[in-house]
Protein backbone atom coordinates (compact mmCIF):
# COMPACT_ATOMS: atom_id res chain seq x y z
CA UNK A 1 0.00 0.00 0.00
CA UNK A 2 1.59 3.15 -1.20
CA UNK A 3 1.76 6.10 1.82
CA UNK A 4 -0.18 9.43 0.57
CA UNK A 5 2.59 12.31 0.22
CA UNK A 6 0.44 15.77 -0.46
CA UNK A 7 -1.84 17.41 1.58
CA UNK A 8 -4.87 16.05 -0.39
CA UNK A 9 -4.23 12.64 -0.29
CA UNK A 10 -3.28 12.90 3.65
CA UNK A 11 -6.96 14.43 3.77
CA UNK A 12 -8.05 11.26 1.64
CA UNK A 13 -6.13 9.20 3.89
CA UNK A 14 -7.83 10.18 7.31
CA UNK A 15 -11.43 10.07 5.91
CA UNK A 16 -10.56 6.19 4.88
CA UNK A 17 -12.42 3.67 6.61
CA UNK A 18 -9.47 2.09 8.85
CA UNK A 19 -9.37 -1.42 7.39
CA UNK A 20 -8.13 -1.91 3.50
CA UNK A 21 -7.74 -5.43 2.23
CA UNK A 22 -5.86 -6.31 -0.86
CA UNK A 23 -7.83 -7.31 -3.89
CA UNK A 24 -7.18 -8.68 -7.07
CA UNK A 25 -9.23 -8.97 -10.26
CA UNK A 26 -10.02 -12.33 -11.45
CA UNK A 27 -12.70 -12.24 -13.99
CA UNK A 28 -14.47 -9.20 -15.90
CA UNK A 29 -17.84 -9.37 -17.68
CA UNK A 30 -19.40 -6.45 -19.69
CA UNK A 31 -22.99 -6.78 -18.78
CA UNK A 32 -24.26 -4.19 -21.42
CA UNK A 33 -22.75 -0.84 -23.39
CA UNK A 34 -21.77 0.42 -19.72
CA UNK A 35 -22.16 -1.57 -17.15
CA UNK A 36 -19.07 -3.77 -16.33
CA UNK A 37 -18.96 -6.66 -14.05
CA UNK A 38 -16.14 -7.03 -11.81
CA UNK A 39 -14.95 -10.00 -9.85
CA UNK A 40 -12.45 -9.22 -7.17
CA UNK A 41 -10.71 -11.95 -5.13
CA UNK A 42 -8.60 -11.58 -2.13
CA UNK A 43 -8.03 -13.60 1.40
CA UNK A 44 -10.45 -13.15 4.11
CA UNK A 45 -12.75 -11.48 1.96
CA UNK A 46 -16.09 -13.16 2.67
CA UNK A 47 -15.85 -12.47 6.29
CA UNK A 48 -16.08 -8.72 5.79
CA UNK A 49 -19.23 -8.35 4.20
CA UNK A 50 -21.98 -7.31 5.56
CA UNK A 51 -25.43 -9.79 5.39
CA UNK A 52 -27.67 -7.11 4.50
CA UNK A 53 -28.62 -6.73 0.87
CA UNK A 54 -26.73 -3.76 -0.89
CA UNK A 55 -24.27 -3.89 1.49
CA UNK A 56 -21.25 -1.29 -0.52
CA UNK A 57 -17.41 -1.40 -0.39
CA UNK A 58 -15.00 1.35 -0.68
CA UNK A 59 -12.44 0.56 -3.92
CA UNK A 60 -8.98 2.22 -3.41
CA UNK A 61 -6.43 2.72 -6.42
CA UNK A 62 -3.31 4.52 -6.51
CA UNK A 63 -2.66 7.63 -8.16
CA UNK A 64 -0.90 6.98 -11.10
CA UNK A 65 2.13 8.84 -9.86
CA UNK A 66 2.10 6.41 -7.05
CA UNK A 67 1.38 9.37 -4.75
CA UNK A 68 -2.13 8.81 -2.57
CA UNK A 69 -5.15 7.02 -4.19
CA UNK A 70 -8.78 7.89 -5.10
CA UNK A 71 -12.21 5.67 -3.39
CA UNK A 72 -15.23 5.28 -4.65
CA UNK A 73 -17.86 3.66 -3.54
CA UNK A 74 -19.46 0.57 -4.94
CA UNK A 75 -22.06 -2.14 -4.02
CA UNK A 76 -21.37 -5.84 -3.79
CA UNK A 77 -23.03 -7.34 -6.13
CA UNK A 78 -22.62 -10.52 -4.86
CA UNK A 79 -19.90 -12.70 -3.08
CA UNK A 80 -18.64 -16.50 -3.39
CA UNK A 81 -18.19 -17.63 0.13
CA UNK A 82 -16.31 -21.10 -1.37
CA UNK A 83 -14.22 -18.53 -3.39
CA UNK A 84 -13.66 -15.23 -1.39
CA UNK A 85 -14.60 -12.98 -3.88
CA UNK A 86 -17.24 -10.59 -4.32
CA UNK A 87 -18.61 -8.92 -7.98
CA UNK A 88 -19.17 -5.25 -8.08
CA UNK A 89 -20.86 -3.35 -11.37
CA UNK A 90 -18.99 -0.42 -12.43
CA UNK A 91 -21.32 2.10 -14.47
CA UNK A 92 -18.94 4.08 -17.46
CA UNK A 93 -20.45 7.56 -17.05
CA UNK A 94 -17.70 9.49 -18.31
CA UNK A 95 -14.68 10.44 -17.38
CA UNK A 96 -14.57 8.76 -13.99
CA UNK A 97 -11.25 8.38 -12.65
CA UNK A 98 -12.02 4.83 -10.70
CA UNK A 99 -14.87 3.80 -13.81
CA UNK A 100 -12.22 4.28 -15.97
CA UNK A 101 -9.78 2.38 -13.96
CA UNK A 102 -12.23 -0.08 -13.85
CA UNK A 103 -13.00 -0.34 -17.73
CA UNK A 104 -9.07 -0.58 -18.28
CA UNK A 105 -8.34 -3.40 -15.42
CA UNK A 106 -7.44 -6.57 -16.55
CA UNK A 107 -7.15 -10.18 -14.89
CA UNK A 108 -4.94 -9.71 -12.22
CA UNK A 109 -4.80 -5.94 -11.39
CA UNK A 110 -4.44 -5.12 -8.02
CA UNK A 111 -6.50 -2.59 -5.75
CA UNK A 112 -8.02 -2.47 -2.45
CA UNK A 113 -11.24 -2.30 -0.77
CA UNK A 114 -12.29 -0.73 2.72
CA UNK A 115 -15.38 -1.60 4.31
CA UNK A 116 -18.63 -3.17 3.50
CA UNK A 117 -21.09 -0.85 5.37
CA UNK A 118 -24.89 -1.48 4.74
CA UNK A 119 -27.00 0.02 2.22
CA UNK A 120 -30.19 1.20 4.48
CA UNK A 121 -32.50 -1.27 2.57
CA UNK A 122 -35.73 -1.48 4.11
CA UNK A 123 -35.89 -4.15 6.81
CA UNK A 124 -38.39 -7.14 6.80
CA UNK A 125 -40.80 -4.82 9.05
CA UNK A 126 -41.56 -2.39 6.28
CA UNK A 127 -44.92 -3.99 5.03
CA UNK A 128 -44.01 -2.42 1.59
CA UNK A 129 -41.23 -1.54 -0.87
CA UNK A 130 -40.79 0.97 -2.79
CA UNK A 131 -37.40 1.53 -4.96
CA UNK A 132 -35.87 4.37 -6.66
CA UNK A 133 -32.37 4.59 -8.50
CA UNK A 134 -30.46 5.23 -11.41
CA UNK A 135 -27.59 3.14 -13.29
CA UNK A 136 -25.50 3.30 -9.47
CA UNK A 137 -28.26 1.82 -7.78
CA UNK A 138 -28.74 -0.61 -10.22
CA UNK A 139 -26.55 -3.34 -8.38
CA UNK A 140 -28.21 -2.22 -5.12
CA UNK A 141 -31.95 -2.69 -6.11
CA UNK A 142 -31.25 -6.30 -8.13
CA UNK A 143 -29.07 -7.37 -5.02
CA UNK A 144 -32.44 -5.87 -2.45
CA UNK A 145 -34.47 -7.90 -5.24
CA UNK A 146 -32.28 -11.17 -5.28
CA UNK A 147 -32.39 -11.45 -1.67
CA UNK A 148 -36.12 -10.72 -1.21
CA UNK A 149 -38.60 -13.85 0.09
CA UNK A 150 -41.33 -12.63 2.03
CA UNK A 151 -43.85 -12.00 -0.69
CA UNK A 152 -44.76 -8.27 -0.05
CA UNK A 153 -45.31 -6.25 -2.84
CA UNK A 154 -42.19 -4.25 -4.41
CA UNK A 155 -42.32 -1.73 -6.76
CA UNK A 156 -38.76 -0.95 -8.24
CA UNK A 157 -38.20 2.41 -10.70
CA UNK A 158 -35.21 2.88 -12.74
CA UNK A 159 -34.26 5.34 -14.63
CA UNK A 160 -31.38 5.15 -17.52
CA UNK A 161 -29.53 7.42 -20.21
CA UNK A 162 -29.53 4.10 -22.46
CA UNK A 163 -31.93 0.98 -22.76
CA UNK A 164 -29.14 -0.82 -23.59
CA UNK A 165 -27.83 -1.00 -20.12
CA UNK A 166 -31.49 -2.88 -18.61
CA UNK A 167 -30.45 -5.99 -17.49
CA UNK A 168 -32.83 -8.99 -16.77
CA UNK A 169 -33.15 -9.18 -12.95
CA UNK A 170 -34.26 -12.35 -10.83
CA UNK A 171 -38.00 -10.79 -9.79
CA UNK A 172 -39.30 -12.25 -6.71
CA UNK A 173 -43.42 -13.29 -6.27
CA UNK A 174 -45.23 -9.84 -5.58
CA UNK A 175 -42.05 -7.54 -7.62
CA UNK A 176 -42.07 -5.57 -10.28
CA UNK A 177 -39.81 -3.68 -12.23
CA UNK A 178 -40.52 -0.37 -14.33
CA UNK A 179 -37.62 1.01 -16.48
CA UNK A 180 -37.67 4.90 -17.39
CA UNK A 181 -35.70 6.38 -20.15
CA UNK A 182 -33.79 10.31 -19.33
CA UNK A 183 -34.42 12.22 -22.59
CA UNK A 184 -31.37 13.90 -24.51
CA UNK A 185 -30.56 16.53 -22.14
CA UNK A 186 -32.50 15.56 -19.41
CA UNK A 187 -31.17 15.90 -15.76
CA UNK A 188 -30.23 12.86 -14.22
CA UNK A 189 -33.43 11.86 -11.65
CA UNK A 190 -36.26 13.66 -13.71
CA UNK A 191 -37.78 10.47 -14.46
CA UNK A 192 -37.51 9.07 -11.14
CA UNK A 193 -39.22 12.22 -9.52
CA UNK A 194 -41.84 12.67 -12.34
CA UNK A 195 -42.66 9.18 -11.27
CA UNK A 196 -42.63 9.53 -7.36
CA UNK A 197 -45.09 12.29 -7.78
CA UNK A 198 -47.43 9.80 -9.15
CA UNK A 199 -46.74 7.15 -6.64
CA UNK A 200 -48.52 6.33 -3.52
CA UNK A 201 -46.40 5.48 -0.29
CA UNK A 202 -47.94 3.73 2.44
CA UNK A 203 -46.77 4.61 5.84
CA UNK A 204 -45.58 1.00 6.90
CA UNK A 205 -43.83 0.54 3.99
CA UNK A 206 -39.82 0.95 2.92
CA UNK A 207 -38.71 3.91 0.64
CA UNK A 208 -35.17 3.44 -1.03
CA UNK A 209 -34.22 6.27 -3.25
CA UNK A 210 -30.48 6.29 -4.50
CA UNK A 211 -28.89 8.21 -7.69
CA UNK A 212 -27.90 12.06 -8.44
CA UNK A 213 -27.53 14.20 -5.18
CA UNK A 214 -29.86 16.79 -6.27
CA UNK A 215 -32.75 14.55 -6.88
CA UNK A 216 -32.26 12.62 -4.18
CA UNK A 217 -32.05 16.31 -2.06
CA UNK A 218 -35.59 16.86 -3.76
CA UNK A 219 -37.00 12.90 -3.21
CA UNK A 220 -36.47 13.69 0.71
CA UNK A 221 -37.44 16.87 1.15
CA UNK A 222 -40.89 15.50 -0.72
CA UNK A 223 -40.97 12.33 1.25
CA UNK A 224 -40.32 13.71 4.86
CA UNK A 225 -43.58 14.84 5.08
CA UNK A 226 -44.84 11.80 4.42
CA UNK A 227 -43.77 10.15 7.67
CA UNK A 228 -42.83 6.69 6.27
CA UNK A 229 -42.17 4.18 8.57
CA UNK A 230 -38.58 3.53 6.79
CA UNK A 231 -37.24 6.20 4.62
CA UNK A 232 -33.66 5.70 2.95
CA UNK A 233 -32.67 8.61 0.53
CA UNK A 234 -29.17 8.98 -0.86
CA UNK A 235 -26.93 10.79 -3.21
CA UNK A 236 -24.61 8.05 -4.82
CA UNK A 237 -22.90 10.81 -7.22
CA UNK A 238 -23.35 14.76 -7.97
CA UNK A 239 -23.93 15.75 -11.39
CA UNK A 240 -19.92 17.82 -12.08
CA UNK A 241 -18.36 17.29 -8.47
CA UNK A 242 -15.68 14.28 -8.29
CA UNK A 243 -15.30 12.26 -5.45
CA UNK A 244 -18.45 13.23 -4.05
CA UNK A 245 -19.57 11.99 -0.78
CA UNK A 246 -23.15 12.80 0.98
C1 LIG B 1 -23.19 3.74 -1.29
C2 LIG B 1 -22.84 3.91 -2.76
C3 LIG B 1 -22.90 2.81 -3.62
C4 LIG B 1 -22.59 2.97 -4.99
N1 LIG B 1 -22.64 1.86 -5.81
C5 LIG B 1 -22.27 1.99 -7.11
C6 LIG B 1 -22.26 0.83 -7.96
O1 LIG B 1 -22.55 -0.31 -7.54
N2 LIG B 1 -21.90 1.01 -9.28
C7 LIG B 1 -21.55 2.26 -9.77
O2 LIG B 1 -21.22 2.37 -10.96
N3 LIG B 1 -21.55 3.36 -8.97
C8 LIG B 1 -21.90 3.25 -7.67
N4 LIG B 1 -21.89 4.36 -6.86
C9 LIG B 1 -21.60 5.66 -7.47
C10 LIG B 1 -20.09 5.90 -7.66
O3 LIG B 1 -19.42 5.82 -6.41
C11 LIG B 1 -19.93 7.31 -8.28
O4 LIG B 1 -20.51 7.37 -9.56
C12 LIG B 1 -18.47 7.77 -8.34
O5 LIG B 1 -18.47 9.18 -8.53
C13 LIG B 1 -17.67 7.14 -9.48
O6 LIG B 1 -16.34 7.55 -9.34
P1 LIG B 1 -15.44 8.04 -10.56
O7 LIG B 1 -14.04 8.10 -10.05
O8 LIG B 1 -15.71 7.19 -11.75
O9 LIG B 1 -15.97 9.50 -10.89
P2 LIG B 1 -15.64 10.87 -10.07
O10 LIG B 1 -14.19 11.17 -10.18
O11 LIG B 1 -16.20 10.75 -8.70
O12 LIG B 1 -16.47 11.95 -10.88
C14 LIG B 1 -15.97 12.50 -12.13
C15 LIG B 1 -17.11 13.22 -12.83
O13 LIG B 1 -18.08 12.25 -13.22
C16 LIG B 1 -19.37 12.62 -12.75
N5 LIG B 1 -20.13 11.41 -12.41
C17 LIG B 1 -19.93 10.56 -11.37
N6 LIG B 1 -20.83 9.56 -11.40
C18 LIG B 1 -21.62 9.78 -12.47
C19 LIG B 1 -22.74 9.13 -13.03
N7 LIG B 1 -23.24 8.00 -12.52
N8 LIG B 1 -23.31 9.65 -14.14
C20 LIG B 1 -22.83 10.78 -14.71
N9 LIG B 1 -21.76 11.46 -14.23
C21 LIG B 1 -21.17 10.97 -13.11
C22 LIG B 1 -19.14 13.52 -11.56
O14 LIG B 1 -20.21 14.41 -11.39
C23 LIG B 1 -17.86 14.23 -11.94
O15 LIG B 1 -18.16 15.36 -12.73
C24 LIG B 1 -22.20 4.24 -5.49
C25 LIG B 1 -22.13 5.34 -4.61
C26 LIG B 1 -22.46 5.18 -3.28
C27 LIG B 1 -22.35 6.37 -2.35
Amino acid sequence: MTTPRSATAATRRDRRPTVTRDIVVTAREQLSPRMLRLTLGGDDLVATVHDTPGAWIKLFIDEPDGFGEHGRAYTVRSFDPMRDEITIDVFRHGAGTVARWAHESRIGTRARIGGPRASGAPTSAATALTLFGDETALPAIAAILEREHSGRTIAATIELGDDRDRQDIALPRGAAITWLTRGNGERPGTQLLAAAEQAAFPRTSGVWFAGEAASAHWFRHRLQALDIAQLHVQGYWRSGVGDYRE
